[in-house]
């Protein structure tokens, strides 16, 4: 199986940087999502490994080889785009085989390599069936099969899902990764969708403005995420302005109206980010007022207003809040993560541009 490894790649257009000096490794075997918002330059790197663009500078390795300055066709990479591009007047057998029949390669061998393929994504059954007779799981694992029939281990998907409507998209999600999973690949998907990276994704790499904020697996992202901008993308966060005071061998961490209690920092200006799921509607903590309640099935979530800041909690269903009841919130000093408030101001550390 195929491993990827980019070094030290940078693009520019004109005087755009698309991609800022970018490392990364994909594994044998391994799922890889490249996750930012848009024009962050995920389809850039993406183009980039598969030799369509050329890098303004840096290498990148297929196999351990510097394929660098090999084209394309060379670098025996399958692709799934948005659309599939599946041909609707071809059937699935012939949708299957059209990569190898327009490289003049339709021997018996590669008739037989689409038979299987097919029978691998589980289509032998509908090969003579068109695109429109096909469910849009079934379209996407035709699209699969197409890619594989290069006969690369190594496939590459661009917004795969995005032209789905969003709930079979999110359907299809955990049989694209079952299948890829059990086809033994080695996947590389970009998406602007945290959730859909969340679920498939055995390592996400997390992008920005041409450049790799955080790599790691989605739990790790989740729970430790590496700056304001990654906390911010990957799931909800509540962001409190707060204030570190020294306090004995130990700070006082003042925000909101309440102060808590935490192991020593350098005194300062913090931003604390607390994930909804951690904050308690109880007792103790700060005082504040519910601005909003949402009923969502399983969860529900109270946002609560205090001072000029709000605070969201997420909760398993139970309790009903009214609008402008008085409540108080809280959460443990090992549920806050905290972040030197930024130079240039929370809502830039932020924005998702
Ligand atoms: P999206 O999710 O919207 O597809 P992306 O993260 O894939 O975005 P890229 O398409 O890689 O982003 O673009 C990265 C940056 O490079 C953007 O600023 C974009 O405008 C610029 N860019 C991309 N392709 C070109 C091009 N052919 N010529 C000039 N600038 C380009």
């Amino acid at each position: 199986m195929p491993n990827v490894k980019v070094a030290n790649v940078s693009k520019f257009f004109g005087n755009i940087k698309a991609l800022e000096n970018i490392n990364l490794e994909v594994d044998d075997g391994e799922y890889v999502v490249l996750l930012g918002p848009s024009g962050c330059g995920k389809t850039t790197l993406l183009k980039i490994i598969a030799g369509m663009w050329e890098p303004t500078a840096g290498k990148v390795y297929i196999d351990g080889s510097d394929v660098t300055d090999l084209p394309p066709e060379d670098r025996n990479i399958g692709f799934v785009f948005q659309n599939y591009a599946l041909f609707p007047h071809l059937n699935v057998f012939d949708n299957t085989i059209y990569g190898p029949v327009v490289r003049g390669k339709d021997s018996e061998e590669s008739r037989r390599n689409a038979r299987e393929m097919l029978h691998l994504v589980r289509l032998a059954a509908r090969h003579d069936a068109f695109p429109v007779e096909l469910s849009g799981g079934m379209q996407q694992r035709l699209a699969v099969a197409r890619a594989l029939t290069t006969g690369s281990s190594l496939l590459f998907l661009d917004e795969p899902l995005s032209a789905l409507d969003a709930k079979i998209g999110a359907e299809l999600r955990s049989e694209m990764r079952k299948m890829i999973k059990d086809l033994k690949l080695t996947a590389i998907h970009v998406t602007h969708n945290q959730e859909e990276a969340m679920e498939v994704a055995d390592k996400i790499v997390v992008m920005r403005r041409g450049r790799v904020e955080q790599v790691g697996s989605p739990e790790q992202i989740y729970r430790n995420p590496a700056n304001l901008f990654v906390a911010h993308f990957l799931g909800d966060a509540n962001f409190i302005e707060a204030a570190a005071v020294d306090h004995g061998t130990r700070c006082k961490l003042k925000m909101l109206n309440w102060e808590m209690d935490i192991p020593k920092v350098k005194p300062g200006a913090y931003v604390a980010v607390v994930r909804p799921e951690k904050v308690e509607v109880g007792d103790g903590g700060a005082e504040g007022v519910v601005k909003n309640f949402r009923f969502l099935g399983g969860v529900s979530y109270v946002e609560v207003g205090i001072r000029d800041e709000s605070v969201i909690s997420r909760f398993p269903s139970g309790r009903e809040y009214e609008l402008g009841e008085r409540v108080r919130i809280c959460f443990k000093p090992e549920d806050v993560k905290l972040f030197k408030y930024p130079d240039e101001g929370l809502k830039e550390a932020l924005r998702v541009d």
